[in-house]
């Protein structure tokens, strides 16, 4: 018989969680050839949280949780929460049923009936959302996918159905720093997207403030490519084919052009010289910063008509 984790961070979700845990029940008992866990993580809250979740494992051992000693974020939750998995296909879940549970017997159908490994879901509207806070959104997934080299699909959510490989290939990137988003599509696999429209939470409040999620933008961005690092070598370039052009003008004029002129041109050849040393130097801290990661060279599905099993 399968097994289906279903893992779920929660900061102060009290109101949630009994909701939740209801909405799962009605599901798991729907599908009645798959056994369920459910990993409660709770990250450090100072509410009710870890009591409830207590005395729903009380009544129903598939119930599991893991209690964080503060808050270490939502992605050290969901790291600690795949870890301790153990289902042949695992979820992440937010708490308060933004993530829609009936969806989760068709992602099964998809990965059991089909090749895929994975049925990510992704709102095609963030209506209920604050205008900014999306159009925010949109233009950060404009940025990053112009940077980077792997695609992170707007509107994804982290609510995914994945076959134990991918949950292992994920847990195999160890680092700190984590933006899972960037995470889910570096392992590739084949994924199937189902989509709905934005649901608002069911009780409580969001737990990210506009300054959370732009430095979790910058996170993104910073896990997931080293462009920036490559700008001063760029600007650089440009200040020293400027020299250039400025100096054939000299040569044009026989060199009588004004003192202002020439200074000029010295100023821009110096810091343009300046500009490609610390280009350099970022170059090589690009390396060292994606060596340091110790992400995987490459992630093997399938050998000797064997799917990896690491
Ligand atoms: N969460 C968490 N740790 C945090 C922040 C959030 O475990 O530091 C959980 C939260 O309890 C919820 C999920 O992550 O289950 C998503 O958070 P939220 O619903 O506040 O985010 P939003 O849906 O508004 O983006
Ligand atoms: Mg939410």
């Amino acid at each position: 018989m399968d097994k289906i984790s279903i893992v779920v961070s929660c900061l102060n979700e009290e109101d949630s969680i009994p909701l939740f845990y209801k909405e799962i029940k009605k599901v798991s008992n729907s599908m009645k050839n798959v056994t369920f866990e459910i990993i409660f993580v709770d990250d450090g809250s100072t509410d009710n949280t870890l009591s409830i979740i207590k005395s729903l494992r009380d009544e129903d051992k598939s119930v599991r949780y893991i209690s964080f000693s503060r808050n270490f974020g939502k992605e050290a939750a969901m790291y600690a929460g795949l870890k301790a998995s153990t289902g042949d296909y695992v979820t992440v879940m937010d708490a308060d049923l933004q993530d829609p549970p009936k969806l989760i017997p068709k992602m099964y159908e998809y990965l059991t009936k089909e090749d895929y490994d994975i049925v990510g879901t992704r709102r095609v509207t963030r209506k209920g959302e604050p205008v900014i806070r999306s159009m925010f959104a949109r233009l950060f997934y404009k940025i990053i996918n112009s940077m980077s080299d792997i695609e992170m699909v707007s509107g994804a959510r982290d609510f995914r159905l994945m076959k134990r490989y991918v949950v292992d290939s994920i847990l195999s990137m160890k680092e700190y720093n984590r933006y899972s988003k960037g995470l889910f599509s570096f392992v590739g696999f084949k994924t199937k997207w189902l989509e709905y429209d934005n649901i608002k939470r069911v009780a409580g409040k969001t737990k990210w403030s506009f300054i959370k999620l732009f430095k979790y933008a910058i996170e993104g961005i910073l896990s997931f490519t080293i462009k920036p690092l490559e700008l001063p070598l760029f600007i650089g370039f440009i200040m020293e084919l400027i020299t250039i052009i400025m100096f054939i003008i000299n040569i044009i004029n026989k060199f009588n052009i004004s003192l202002f002129y020439n200074i000029s041109l010295l100023i821009l050849f110096i810091s343009g010289l300046l500009f490609i040393c610390l280009g350099i130097i970022s170059l090589y801290i690009a390396k060292d910063y994606l060596e340091d990661k110790n992400r995987p060279i490459y992630i093997i599905k399938e050998m000797d008509g064997k799917y990896e099993k690491k």
